[in-house]
């Protein structure tokens, strides 16, 4: 089963962990947990030690791109949260791009589960951990999908604070900080980290160092905390009022306004691979060129931006406009995600903001429809 953790930085009553001197609040009876410190000589060495829990990936330059991948040393990581994130967000790691899932012959198929391994993911931001929180939604909700099952159950998650970009709207999402979804979260306050716990992995893996963190928290410390959202919060240049978007979603159906998009989309589907909650995708069979009773099944990243998307059988393609194909994605980021499941389909990371050719993005678009006009060339 997948780990839920509940984490609060609520104030709570404390009790001792078993396998841990340090302390686990608890509220009502549920697990929560108190904040710890560590000073930023001690994080290479802590990382290494993660080893012991299953391969370290995270944030590395690769070929001058900043991409999630495999890591042998933690030297390796790009931690720094000045401005930049990977432009293909950490859903690659739940949801790979392109995969085996499963063999066939005569007999029968056989899934294929060798992707599966122990993972450590280091340097996940708040935005992405909701995202991934969103995917969970989709893809562990019956039917559950046993590749994705199997990938988040067996990948711990190390979150890191970042600083707001240009295009970030993680403050207007709600999704800048993050309460699950991780088993350790590190605020970086440059003089020291306050480390979060969120999950009893996430105990096992202080464990392993206790002699590197510090338990008392103190009044300075919170406050420097304090500072760091305050001065942090007055960074973010772009806003979107998610709570009234479901309403001027459904007043805007008609609007000329997706023709004024429409036109300019290029149909390239980039928006739809570095958004962190699209995860749509395309199944094919592969035969074997030498005996055609045996192959393999490929799962594909799709995106409903491509013109072939809905196209079905008999050749009708029931979006075959770009203008339809538009408003499904904006609704679904901006309406029935939240009917279906309480919260934004949009975690407001700005990727579609950096990515998009022609500027047709979630700001663009939202702030199309709420004033009535089109963005100014
Ligand atoms: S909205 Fe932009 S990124 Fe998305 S398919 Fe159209 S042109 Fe490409
Ligand atoms: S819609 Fe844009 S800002 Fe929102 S999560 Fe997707 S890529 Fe990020």
């Amino acid at each position: 089963m997948i780990r839920i953790n509940r984490v609060s930085r609520e104030k709570a009553l404390t009790v001792r962990s078993p396998k841990s001197s340090f302390h686990i609040a608890k509220l009502n009876g549920v697990s929560y947990m108190r904040i710890l410190k560590m000073q930023p000589k001690f994080l290479d060495v802590f990382l290494e030690s993660l080893e012991k829990f299953g391969a370290l990936y995270g944030p590395v330059q690769r070929d001058g791109v900043l991409k999630y991948d495999r890591v042998e040393n933690v030297s390796e990581l790009d931690l720094s949260d000045d401005q930049h994130h990977p432009m293909i967000p950490v859903k690659k790691l739940f949801n790979p791009k392109q995969f085996t899932m499963l063999h066939f012959n005569e007999k029968g198929f056989y899934p294929d589960y060798s992707m599966i391994e122990k993972r450590v993911i280091i340097g996940v931001h708040p935005c992405e951990i909701n995202g991934v929180l969103r995917l969970d939604e989709i893809f562990l909700n019956d039917p559950i999908d046993p590749y994705y099952a199997g990938l988040r159950e067996n990948s711990a998650i190390i979150g890191f604070s970042c600083w707001p970009k240009e295009s970030s709207l993680c403050r207007s999402a709600g999704t800048d900080i993050v309460d699950e979804g991780f088993d350790l979260f590190f605020m970086n306050l440059e003089e020291f980290y306050l480390v979060w716990v969120g999950s009893s992995l996430g105990y096992d893996m202080i464990h392993e160092r206790e002699d590197f963190f510090e338990q008392d928290v103190s009044h300075e410390d919170i406050q420097k905390y304090i500072e760091w959202r305050e001065k942090r919060n007055k960074v973010f240049k772009l806003d979107i009022d998610f709570g009234s978007m479901p309403d001027i979603m459904e007043l805007s159906h008609n609007s000329e306004i997706w023709k004024y998009f429409a036109e300019k989309c290029l149909s390239c589907g980039q928006c739809t691979m570095v958004c962190p909650t699209c995860n749509c995708y395309n199944v094919s069979d592969v035969f074997d060129v030498t005996n055609e009773t045996t192959g393999r099944r490929e799962r594909t990243w799709d995106s409903c931006m491509f013109v072939d998307y809905s196209l079905v059988a008999g050749g009708h393609n029931f979006r075959g406009d770009r203008a339809d194909r538009l408003k499904l994605w904006y609704t679904h980021k901006l309406k029935s995600f939240g009917s279906e499941y309480g919260r934004p389909g949009c975690i407001g990371c700005g990727r579609c903001v950096d990515t998009c050719p022609v500027d047709i993005n979630v700001v663009t678009v939202s702030q199309a429809l709420v004033s009535g006009e089109v963005p100014k060339q």
